[in-house]
């Protein structure tokens, strides 16, 4: 298998790669978050050059609308009945507030600039760069390949919620999220919840006729002190390490000579791998009923809102895993890094044991000024190839 990952490698056209990365930077496909989607403000004008990149390069390709405008995309070739793997990635990027030339691809100092370089744009081409290898060099795969290019990972995590209820179902995943090429099997979950503090609005001269319900908000406040120390002294996860809590953004009351009647504070939770959002709402009730049991005019409310995401969990000895670190060593000479991803990614939603690895750094993404080593493109398309034929032929 060597030989042959060596001589289709051979094959790997860099400029190929490099051009693909620069048009679908060129191409906007920012999430629209909470605005109206459009032209450029969703993900279905870069979706419409990717399924043409994928069909010629050998793949059906099957188009899933998740919302109108914002499709996923599902590239198949080979063996249907043998053992499959996905090569996914999101086809949406951040927004571009403060971004001189977003759009405007850019190659210096051994780096393509531009937003979506390293959040996943270029891991996209990669994917594609893949697809035609095989299809040119005629190899049989005994199973098969998928290329899956997802909606909306940026916000609501859409599209990979779709997959995963909707399938296909595939065995092996390699979801191309910027890791420096490092292998990662797991990742942090995150939660994101309001909780709401309620009053009674009375003029500020005679405050103690209403209940004010920034002041009950302090209580919540002061019920979550030392909760992160718990966190971090409770048994870590092995690569994960320990779960951790933070206060975000509080908002409340409307005047300052009225009582305030209401208060929301926005927290967010980092979960580890077997704790569940019920796990943590249980958490934070613990904290919060003793109050409304001591003070009958404190009444608090949880409340979800969209920042949840699953963490991600998948055994080491997984063939995903081994087949990544194989082929990370073979395509670059060194030793492969095993370890979580520090953000959160869509890979828990796909439904399939997942490691995350691609080209870029997390310290680039979402910045004003986003970049990828453009070495990295050769060796990731070298090692989703290696991982291919290993897992396929
Ligand atoms: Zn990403």
């Amino acid at each position: 298998m060597v030989d042959l990952a060596s001589r289709l490698a051979a094959s790997i056209n860099a400029d190929h790669v490099l051009d693909l990365s620069r048009t679908l930077i060129a191409t906007p496909s920012v999430n629209p978050f909470n605005d109206p989607t459009r032209p450029g403000v969703r993900e279905a004008e870069v979706a419409d050059l990717y399924a043409e990149e994928l069909r010629s390069s050998g793949m059906t390709v099957e188009r899933v609308d998740v919302v109108e405008g914002r499709p996923n995309l599902i590239g198949r070739t080979g063996d249907p009945s043998g053992p499959s793997l996905m090569l996914a990635g999101h086809l949406d990027t951040v927004g571009v507030n403060g971004y001189d030339d977003p759009f405007d691809p850019r190659v210096a100092n051994g780096r393509l600039y531009g937003r979506g370089s390293c959040d996943m744009k270029a891991a996209l081409a990669c994917f594609v760069e893949v697809a035609r290898i095989l299809d040119e060099s005629g190899v049989e795969l005994r199973g098969q390949l998928l290329i899956g290019a997802i909606a909306d990972e940026e916000d609501r995590m859409l599209g990979s919620m779709h997959f995963g209820q909707h399938g296909p179902r595939v065995d092996h995943c390699i979801v191309g999220e910027p890791t420096d090429l490092a292998i990662c099997p797991a990742h942090k979950g995150q939660l994101g919840t309001i909780i709401t503090t309620s009053g009674h609005a009375v003029h500020s001269s005679v405050p103690e006729e209403g209940i004010n319900a920034i002041a009950k908000m302090g209580k919540v406040i002061a019920a979550f002190d030392g909760y992160n120390e718990e966190l971090r002294a409770a048994a870590p996860h092995p690569m994960c390490g320990t779960g951790s809590f933070n206060l975000g953004v509080i908002t409340g009351g409307e005047i300052v000579s009225t009582v305030a009647d209401h208060c929301s504070l926005e927290v967010d939770r980092r979960l580890l791998p077997g704790e569940t959002f019920d796990d943590v709402v249980a958490q934070y009730r613990s904290r919060l009923d003793p109050i409304a049991h001591d003070d009958p005019e404190f009444t608090y409310d949880i409340a979800g809102f969209s920042m949840t995401s699953e963490a991600l969990d998948t055994p080491l000895d997984h063939p995903v895993v081994a087949a990544s670190a194989a082929a990370y060593e073979w395509a670059s000479g060194r030793t492969a890094n095993i370890t979580a991803f520090t953000g959160c990614t869509d890979a828990p939603n796909l439904g399939a044991p997942a490691v995350i690895l691609g080209p870029g750094s997390l310290s680039q993404a979402h910045s004003l000024n986003e970049w990828v080593e453009i070495d990295q493109l050769s060796t990731a398309t070298k090692i989703y190839l290696h991982a291919a034929l290993a897992l396929l032929t």
